[in-house]
Protein backbone atom coordinates (compact mmCIF):
# COMPACT_ATOMS: atom_id res chain seq x y z
CA UNK A 1 0.00 0.00 0.00
CA UNK A 2 1.47 2.88 -1.05
CA UNK A 3 1.20 6.55 0.55
CA UNK A 4 0.77 10.02 -1.48
CA UNK A 5 0.37 12.91 -0.47
CA UNK A 6 -0.83 14.42 2.80
CA UNK A 7 -4.59 14.96 2.53
CA UNK A 8 -5.03 16.26 6.05
CA UNK A 9 -2.98 17.15 9.17
CA UNK A 10 -4.85 17.37 11.98
CA UNK A 11 -2.92 17.51 16.34
CA UNK A 12 -2.61 13.87 16.59
CA UNK A 13 -2.88 12.51 13.14
CA UNK A 14 -2.52 12.88 9.73
CA UNK A 15 -4.43 11.29 6.55
CA UNK A 16 -2.59 10.11 3.31
CA UNK A 17 -4.22 9.34 -0.10
CA UNK A 18 -3.33 6.39 -1.32
CA UNK A 19 -3.56 4.99 -5.22
CA UNK A 20 -7.02 3.90 -4.45
CA UNK A 21 -9.91 6.83 -4.39
CA UNK A 22 -12.06 5.51 -1.42
CA UNK A 23 -9.38 4.23 0.85
CA UNK A 24 -6.75 6.26 3.28
CA UNK A 25 -4.13 6.14 5.47
CA UNK A 26 -4.55 7.06 9.19
CA UNK A 27 -1.39 7.70 10.44
CA UNK A 28 -0.74 8.43 14.17
CA UNK A 29 1.41 10.77 15.56
CA UNK A 30 3.12 11.24 18.98
CA UNK A 31 1.78 14.78 19.29
CA UNK A 32 -0.65 15.46 22.51
CA UNK A 33 -2.25 18.54 22.71
CA UNK A 34 -5.05 20.44 25.14
CA UNK A 35 -6.88 23.52 25.59
CA UNK A 36 -7.06 23.89 21.85
CA UNK A 37 -3.37 23.22 20.88
CA UNK A 38 -2.19 25.71 24.12
CA UNK A 39 -0.66 22.78 26.06
CA UNK A 40 1.60 20.60 23.29
CA UNK A 41 4.07 17.95 23.93
CA UNK A 42 5.69 15.11 21.98
CA UNK A 43 5.23 11.75 23.67
CA UNK A 44 7.01 9.26 23.00
CA UNK A 45 5.29 6.18 21.26
CA UNK A 46 1.60 7.37 22.11
CA UNK A 47 0.64 6.89 18.83
CA UNK A 48 1.86 3.72 18.71
CA UNK A 49 -0.31 2.74 21.56
CA UNK A 50 -3.60 4.58 19.98
CA UNK A 51 -3.19 2.97 16.89
CA UNK A 52 -3.34 -0.67 18.28
CA UNK A 53 -6.05 0.53 21.06
CA UNK A 54 -8.41 2.39 18.26
CA UNK A 55 -7.84 -0.73 16.00
CA UNK A 56 -8.92 -3.39 18.86
CA UNK A 57 -12.37 -1.14 19.47
CA UNK A 58 -12.98 -0.47 15.93
CA UNK A 59 -12.58 -4.28 15.19
CA UNK A 60 -14.73 -5.16 18.18
CA UNK A 61 -17.37 -2.33 17.35
CA UNK A 62 -17.92 -3.94 13.72
CA UNK A 63 -17.77 -7.44 14.94
CA UNK A 64 -20.77 -5.94 17.22
CA UNK A 65 -22.77 -4.09 13.84
CA UNK A 66 -21.74 -0.86 14.09
CA UNK A 67 -20.41 -0.21 10.44
CA UNK A 68 -16.84 1.92 10.90
CA UNK A 69 -14.01 3.32 8.92
CA UNK A 70 -11.06 0.98 9.90
CA UNK A 71 -10.12 -1.85 7.40
CA UNK A 72 -7.05 -3.33 8.75
CA UNK A 73 -3.80 -1.70 10.51
CA UNK A 74 -0.55 -1.69 8.45
CA UNK A 75 2.26 -1.07 10.93
CA UNK A 76 3.31 0.63 13.93
CA UNK A 77 1.41 3.83 13.06
CA UNK A 78 -0.54 3.62 9.98
CA UNK A 79 -4.05 1.77 9.21
CA UNK A 80 -5.93 1.95 6.49
CA UNK A 81 -9.40 3.22 6.46
CA UNK A 82 -11.91 3.82 4.09
CA UNK A 83 -12.28 7.06 2.91
CA UNK A 84 -15.56 9.49 3.91
CA UNK A 85 -16.68 12.76 3.87
CA UNK A 86 -16.41 14.14 7.87
CA UNK A 87 -19.58 15.28 8.85
CA UNK A 88 -17.83 18.38 10.70
CA UNK A 89 -19.73 17.51 14.37
CA UNK A 90 -17.45 15.92 17.42
CA UNK A 91 -20.02 13.83 19.28
CA UNK A 92 -19.58 13.79 22.87
CA UNK A 93 -21.20 11.10 24.98
CA UNK A 94 -21.45 11.39 28.71
CA UNK A 95 -22.11 9.18 31.34
CA UNK A 96 -20.83 10.93 34.18
CA UNK A 97 -19.61 14.83 34.77
CA UNK A 98 -16.01 15.49 33.95
CA UNK A 99 -13.72 17.98 31.96
CA UNK A 100 -15.59 21.42 30.43
CA UNK A 101 -18.83 19.58 31.41
CA UNK A 102 -18.35 20.06 35.42
CA UNK A 103 -17.43 24.27 34.68
CA UNK A 104 -20.02 24.60 32.55
CA UNK A 105 -22.75 23.28 35.10
CA UNK A 106 -21.25 23.67 38.31
CA UNK A 107 -21.37 19.53 38.85
CA UNK A 108 -18.68 17.93 40.68
CA UNK A 109 -16.49 15.55 38.87
CA UNK A 110 -17.62 11.75 38.77
CA UNK A 111 -21.36 12.26 39.63
CA UNK A 112 -23.45 10.08 37.59
CA UNK A 113 -25.84 11.90 34.82
CA UNK A 114 -29.72 10.80 35.62
CA UNK A 115 -28.90 9.65 31.86
CA UNK A 116 -26.77 9.41 29.00
CA UNK A 117 -26.37 12.69 27.42
CA UNK A 118 -24.90 13.37 24.05
CA UNK A 119 -23.47 16.67 23.19
CA UNK A 120 -22.40 18.22 20.02
CA UNK A 121 -19.19 20.39 19.38
CA UNK A 122 -18.48 21.80 16.18
CA UNK A 123 -15.18 21.11 14.91
CA UNK A 124 -13.77 24.57 14.45
CA UNK A 125 -10.50 25.46 16.51
CA UNK A 126 -10.58 28.68 15.51
CA UNK A 127 -13.73 29.28 17.95
CA UNK A 128 -12.78 26.34 19.98
CA UNK A 129 -15.29 24.05 18.82
CA UNK A 130 -18.04 25.40 20.35
CA UNK A 131 -21.46 23.41 21.81
CA UNK A 132 -23.88 23.38 19.10
CA UNK A 133 -27.66 21.70 19.26
CA UNK A 134 -29.75 19.82 16.65
CA UNK A 135 -31.03 23.45 14.97
CA UNK A 136 -27.29 24.76 14.39
CA UNK A 137 -26.50 21.56 12.76
CA UNK A 138 -29.69 21.61 10.41
CA UNK A 139 -29.00 25.79 9.68
CA UNK A 140 -26.00 25.90 8.99
CA UNK A 141 -26.34 21.98 7.08
CA UNK A 142 -23.24 20.52 8.49
CA UNK A 143 -26.38 17.25 9.18
CA UNK A 144 -30.19 16.91 7.92
CA UNK A 145 -32.27 15.53 10.51
CA UNK A 146 -31.84 11.95 9.10
CA UNK A 147 -28.26 12.33 10.08
CA UNK A 148 -28.53 13.75 12.97
CA UNK A 149 -31.01 11.17 14.08
CA UNK A 150 -29.25 7.96 12.37
CA UNK A 151 -26.14 10.22 14.73
CA UNK A 152 -27.81 9.67 17.87
CA UNK A 153 -28.69 6.07 17.69
CA UNK A 154 -25.24 5.03 16.86
CA UNK A 155 -23.84 6.96 19.70
CA UNK A 156 -26.00 5.32 22.02
CA UNK A 157 -25.25 1.76 20.64
CA UNK A 158 -21.51 2.41 21.09
CA UNK A 159 -22.27 3.66 24.53
CA UNK A 160 -23.31 0.63 25.49
CA UNK A 161 -20.88 -1.80 23.52
CA UNK A 162 -17.99 0.51 24.88
CA UNK A 163 -19.69 0.18 28.77
CA UNK A 164 -20.07 -3.52 28.59
CA UNK A 165 -15.92 -3.81 27.06
CA UNK A 166 -14.67 -1.69 29.73
CA UNK A 167 -16.81 -3.19 32.36
CA UNK A 168 -15.13 -6.33 31.75
CA UNK A 169 -12.06 -5.14 31.86
CA UNK A 170 -12.59 -3.38 35.34
CA UNK A 171 -12.60 0.20 33.67
CA UNK A 172 -15.26 3.08 33.89
CA UNK A 173 -15.86 4.87 31.08
CA UNK A 174 -17.16 8.69 32.13
CA UNK A 175 -17.01 10.07 28.44
CA UNK A 176 -15.63 9.75 25.03
CA UNK A 177 -15.66 11.75 21.67
CA UNK A 178 -16.64 10.10 18.37
CA UNK A 179 -16.81 11.53 14.83
CA UNK A 180 -19.44 10.28 12.02
CA UNK A 181 -18.27 10.57 8.09
CA UNK A 182 -20.74 10.00 5.14
CA UNK A 183 -19.20 6.41 2.69
CA UNK A 184 -20.72 6.83 -0.53
CA UNK A 185 -20.22 2.70 -1.31
CA UNK A 186 -21.37 3.82 -5.16
CA UNK A 187 -24.99 2.37 -4.60
CA UNK A 188 -25.73 3.88 -1.17
CA UNK A 189 -24.14 7.13 1.14
CA UNK A 190 -24.08 5.66 4.47
CA UNK A 191 -23.40 7.59 7.76
CA UNK A 192 -20.22 5.19 9.64
CA UNK A 193 -18.08 5.74 12.41
CA UNK A 194 -14.47 7.19 11.65
CA UNK A 195 -11.52 9.24 13.13
CA UNK A 196 -10.11 7.12 16.39
CA UNK A 197 -11.24 5.61 19.42
CA UNK A 198 -8.72 6.03 21.99
CA UNK A 199 -7.36 7.23 25.32
CA UNK A 200 -6.83 10.61 23.54
CA UNK A 201 -10.46 10.63 22.99
CA UNK A 202 -11.86 8.98 26.00
CA UNK A 203 -12.06 8.98 29.83
CA UNK A 204 -10.85 5.93 31.31
CA UNK A 205 -11.13 5.51 34.96
CA UNK A 206 -9.73 2.12 37.34
CA UNK A 207 -12.91 1.34 38.54
CA UNK A 208 -11.31 0.21 42.12
CA UNK A 209 -9.08 3.11 42.45
CA UNK A 210 -10.55 5.73 40.40
CA UNK A 211 -6.94 6.35 38.67
CA UNK A 212 -7.35 8.06 35.86
CA UNK A 213 -5.93 6.22 32.77
CA UNK A 214 -6.37 8.59 29.62
CA UNK A 215 -5.30 12.07 28.05
CA UNK A 216 -6.10 13.82 31.39
CA UNK A 217 -2.93 12.50 33.14
CA UNK A 218 -1.19 14.70 30.41
CA UNK A 219 -4.11 17.43 30.48
CA UNK A 220 -3.66 17.89 34.61
CA UNK A 221 0.51 17.32 34.52
CA UNK A 222 -0.20 13.96 36.49
CA UNK A 223 2.63 11.99 34.65
CA UNK A 224 2.19 8.56 33.92
CA UNK A 225 0.66 8.63 30.07
CA UNK A 226 2.44 6.25 28.39
CA UNK A 227 1.93 3.64 31.49
CA UNK A 228 -1.84 4.64 31.83
CA UNK A 229 -2.46 3.90 27.74
CA UNK A 230 -0.01 0.53 27.97
CA UNK A 231 -2.50 -0.18 31.21
CA UNK A 232 -5.76 -0.08 28.53
CA UNK A 233 -4.05 -1.88 25.54
CA UNK A 234 -3.00 -5.00 27.78
CA UNK A 235 -6.48 -5.05 29.57
CA UNK A 236 -7.93 -5.15 25.77
CA UNK A 237 -6.13 -8.39 25.59
CA UNK A 238 -3.40 -6.03 23.19
CA UNK A 239 -0.30 -8.02 22.99
CA UNK A 240 2.31 -5.33 23.61
CA UNK A 241 5.56 -7.81 23.48
CA UNK A 242 6.67 -6.20 20.23
CA UNK A 243 6.30 -2.65 21.64
N1 LIG B 1 -12.57 15.17 23.52
C1 LIG B 1 -11.79 14.87 22.43
N2 LIG B 1 -11.41 15.90 21.61
C2 LIG B 1 -11.75 17.18 21.82
C3 LIG B 1 -12.54 17.49 22.95
C4 LIG B 1 -12.94 16.45 23.78
O1 LIG B 1 -11.47 13.71 22.18
O2 LIG B 1 -11.35 18.06 21.04
C5 LIG B 1 -13.00 14.08 24.42
C6 LIG B 1 -12.35 14.17 25.79
O3 LIG B 1 -11.18 13.38 25.83
C7 LIG B 1 -13.42 13.59 26.68
C8 LIG B 1 -14.74 13.96 25.98
O4 LIG B 1 -14.39 14.23 24.63
O5 LIG B 1 -13.30 12.20 26.75
C9 LIG B 1 -15.46 15.16 26.59
O6 LIG B 1 -14.56 16.24 26.66
P1 LIG B 1 -14.98 17.67 27.26
O7 LIG B 1 -16.07 18.22 26.43
O8 LIG B 1 -15.25 17.50 28.70
O9 LIG B 1 -13.76 18.58 26.99
P2 LIG B 1 -12.32 18.60 27.66
O10 LIG B 1 -12.53 18.75 29.11
O11 LIG B 1 -11.68 17.31 27.27
O12 LIG B 1 -11.72 19.79 26.98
Amino acid sequence: MSKNKVLYEGKAKQLFLTEKDDELIQFFKDDATAFNKKKHEIIDSKGVLNNLISENIFNYLGKNGVPNHFIKRLNEREQLIKKVEIIPIEVVVRNKAAGTFTKRFGIEEGKDLPGTLIEFNLKDDEHDDPLVSDEHIKVFKWANQNEIDEIKEKAIVINRLLNELFNKIGIILVDFKIEFGRFNSGKKVEIILADEISPDSCRLWDIKSNEKLDKDRFRRNLGGLIEAYKEVATRLGIDLSNF
